[in-house]
């Protein structure tokens, strides 16, 4: 599957959002969960094909011109206007997603599979406690929406900086705390830190926890040993790691998350 890309607009120094339309946009199938997301496939420079693609061509393909698949959330789909919308981070000149988003242009296209996802809001929370950093946004986005009207929900994200902040709507009673990773000591512990400062409200929390895999780990080690939460309940995974490709990272991830069971 593949669409157009019909803008782009520097939402933050940081984010970058990308509207895909046409294509065979038609035939998108959305999913009830306000973490769906696509497997987009980028190009590694030099390959000897562009978007669209046969897929059943890249056997036959060099390794080092094969597609490279990142996970991207999807923001927004526009039923009306068949319409995908995409948030990336965009953080240098390192990697393909970002530095394609960084560099679109309305008329490129973005060959994808998916969208796969598991979590939206339990209506049923007592409150629900939201945490990670620019990566997850998209998520925390549209899952704030996605409230009933006056839930309440604690959210909290870390951002470079003042100007990397969005304005985040809800129909719900929304507590963000923006923090800022350029102007802390220690920005790799400012998530968790601010998770175990948090007041927890009693009944049950519905949680969803996604960014930098340090980061999140930190933050499932509190909240499962310190308040009892269910990790099979609650969303928390890493959606990418520093210093690392998401090639990297996919290789060392299911031995990381089996490590991860030891924390508590
Ligand atoms: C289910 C899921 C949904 C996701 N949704 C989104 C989304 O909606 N928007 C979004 O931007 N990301 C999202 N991500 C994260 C995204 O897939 C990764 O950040 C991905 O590695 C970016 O690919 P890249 O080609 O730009 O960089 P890579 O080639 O993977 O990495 C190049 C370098 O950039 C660093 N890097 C990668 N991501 C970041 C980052 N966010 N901030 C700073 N440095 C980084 C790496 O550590 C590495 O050093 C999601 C991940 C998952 C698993």
């Amino acid at each position: 599957m593949y669409g157009e890309v019909r803008s782009t607009q520097r939402l933050t120094p940081s984010m970058v959002r990308v509207v895909l339309g046409g294509g065979d946009l038609d035939g998108f199938v959305p999913i009830p969960y306000t973490d769906q997301y696509i497997n987009a496939q980028f190009f590694p420079g030099g390959a000897p094909y562009t978007a669209p693609f046969d897929p059943a061509h890249f056997e036959a393909l060099n390794s080092d011109h094969r597609p490279r698949g990142r996970r991207y959330t999807v923001r927004n789909w526009d039923d009306n206007q068949r319409e995908l919308t995409i948030d990336f981070v965009v953080h240098g000149d390192h990697g393909y997603a970002g530095p394609w988003a960084q560099r679109a242009q309305p008329g490129d296209c973005l060959q994808f599979t998916g969208p796969g996802g598991a979590y939206a809001p339990d209506p049923d929370a007592a409150w629900h406690l939201m945490a990670g950093d620019e990566s997850a946004l998209p998520a925390i986005g549209a899952s704030l929406e996605a409230l009933t009207p006056g839930a309440r929900a604690v959210v909290l994200v870390v951002v470079d900086g003042p100007d990397d902040e969005l304005v985040l709507t809800t129909p719900g009673d929304l507590n963000i705390t923006w923090l800022h990773r350029r102007s802390a000591e220690a920005p790799a512990t400012l998530l968790p830190d601010a998770v175990a400062g948090l007041d927890f409200a009693p009944g049950a929390v519905d949680v969803f926890v996604h960014g930098e895999a340090g980061e999140v780990r930190a933050v499932r080690k509190h909240l499962l040993s310190e308040h009892r939460i269910d990790g099979k309940k609650a969303s928390i995974s890493p959606y990418w790691r520093r210093t690392m490709t998401d090639e990297e990272w996919r290789t060392i991830k299911s031995a990381w998350l089996a490590d991860q069971e030891g924390d508590v």
